[in-house]
């Protein structure tokens, strides 16, 4: 029997990327790819690229450098590696790759994963493939399930992705250029999805998509459903004990989502609502097709809802035009919201995005000015909103042991990292634990009495 073959994937950005790396490395497992975790040891090495941070391409053709290095050593030793470029810089890139860094044996779109092993084989037969086409096939149905084996070593927590693409065209944003238009997945394929990875051990699903709260794939009755009546039928499924969903736009909260957080008690009351600037000028400007005040409703809603809410958000400061008012209305806007969590950025151009020819660019200084002001406001909020655990009981789900001896860590319904003391058996279950300690960037506590043994142990070490 030939041994298998290695395959290292390395993950850059967002949660879809790493759900696309796990298809990845489940369409390659049936023709004899094995994962390692050692560069070094790969027969083939997949970069995942992300193409939302500054200088992203940049950063792909330095990591390109060091792992051409590695194929020229393993070639003197007459063994041959392969390097493919896959995800957002690859769709943006395209040829330029191949032209930039010869290392380069194969460059794929995100819709173009499934047809990995025929690309690679061509790659193989012919010298570098390019192919960032988006095809008519649905990609989908063409990727493999991952084997029971795969999904336990992934742990108990999935990514599920049910949407993909963006109509939204923010201006400073690349994702409907290199992800391309909404689509979003049938019903039922998804609920197929989820009870695989249930039946492996899976407890909590997150349900992801570049604009989530848009999905409007069609259900079992031929009509087309919403997110939250999707996130009815995926709570049903038996051994899905916690449900979450990513990324929201705020245009798109719906009645039904908005119920499904009033009514299904595995949704956690947790919710990452980007907002990007709290002035509607700079909203405006970024086609962002909400207003402050329309934000603001929608969190109030979900409030109403659900009483025990919290929320995140993503901001750009420094967008081009962007005043000293514009920006304190960020900071109003954070302080009445009262973020438990944020990521905060300066604003970067993207090419062939409209915000990178807008005129008033504002000096860099100035963007790290206001930033420094954004995350000092978010923190305080942070801080806030974790000290106000410490005393509370929460159920936390245990993904892994902690890096204490005898320590285990799992996540609350907020997604704060949880540490207590505890058999390792408890990983896999949710307890309750209470909150005792707050660091700074996890939560400590200890297991209530009632936690011992209450869940069959579904993840098998
Ligand atoms: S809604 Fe999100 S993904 Fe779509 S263009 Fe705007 S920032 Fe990009």
């Amino acid at each position: 029997m030939t041994p298998p073959r290695k395959l290292y994937v390395k993950s850059f950005g967002c949660q879809m990327n790493v759900y696309d790396s796990h298809r990845m490395a489940d369409m390659l497992a049936p023709e004899g790819f094995a994962e390692t975790v050692h560069l070094g040891d790969a027969d083939l090495i997949i970069l995942n690229t992300c193409h939302i941070r500054e200088k992203a391409a940049d950063k792909v053709y330095s990591e390109l450098g060091r792992v051409g290095a590695l194929k020229s050593a393993a070639a003197r030793e007459g063994r041959r590696v392969t390097i493919a470029v896959a995800g957002c810089v690859a769709q943006a890139e395209g040829e330029e790759i191949v032209r930039r860094a010869p290392v380069v044996d194969l460059v794929l779109g995100p819709q173009s994963y499934h047809r990995l092993p025929e690309l690679l084989a061509r790659a193989e037969r012919e010298g570098a493939v390019v192919d960032t086409e988006f095809p008519v096939e649905d990609k989908f149905d063409v990727l493999k399930a991952p084997s029971r084996e795969a999904i336990r070593a992934r742990g108990v927590s999935a990514f599920v992705t049910v949407q993909e693409g963006c109509d939204k065209f923010c201006t400073f944003c690349v994702v409907p250029y290199t992800r391309g238009a909404e689509v979003s997945r049938p019903v039922m394929k998804i609920v197929a999805e989820v009870e695989r990875l249930a039946d492996a051990g899976v407890r909590e699903v997150t349900l992801i998509g570049q604009n989530v709260n848009a999905y409007h794939g069609e259900g079992p009755d031929g009509a087309s459903w919403t997110l939250g009546r999707l996130l009815e039928r995926v709570a049903d499924v038996p051994g899905i004990a916690r449900l979450r969903y990513t990324t929201s736009h705020p245009c798109d909260m719906d009645a039904s989502l908005i119920a499904a957080h009033r009514d299904l008690p595995g949704l956690m009351p947790y919710l990452h609502l980007p907002v990007q600037s709290g002035s509607d000028y700079v909203l405006k400007r970024m086609n962002r097709r909400h207003t402050r005040a329309a934000y603001l409703e929608a969190i109030a809603r979900m409030r109403t809802a659900q009483p025990k809410m919290a929320f995140s958000s993503d901001f750009i400061v420094g967008f081009p035009g962007e005043r000293e008012e514009d920006f304190r209305a960020t900071l109003s806007l954070v302080d009445e919201v009262g973020y438990a969590n944020a990521f905060s950025f300066k604003y970067s151009p993207r090419p062939g995005t409209p915000a990178a020819d807008m005129p008033n660019q504002i000096p860099e200084a100035v963007k790290s000015e206001r930033l420094q002001r954004l995350q000092a406001a978010l923190n305080r909020h942070q801080a806030a909103f974790n000290a106000q655990c410490r005393g509370r009981t929460f159920d936390v789900l245990f993904e892994k042991p902690g890096r204490y001896p005898g320590q285990i860590v799992g996540r609350s319904p907020y997604l704060q990292p949880v540490q207590v003391m505890g058999p390792k058996t408890t990983i896999g279950h949710i307890a309750a634990v209470k909150v005792t300690e707050i660091g700074a960037n996890s939560l400590f506590g200890a297991l209530e009495e009632s936690a011992a043994g209450v869940e069959p142990m579904l993840m098998e070490a």
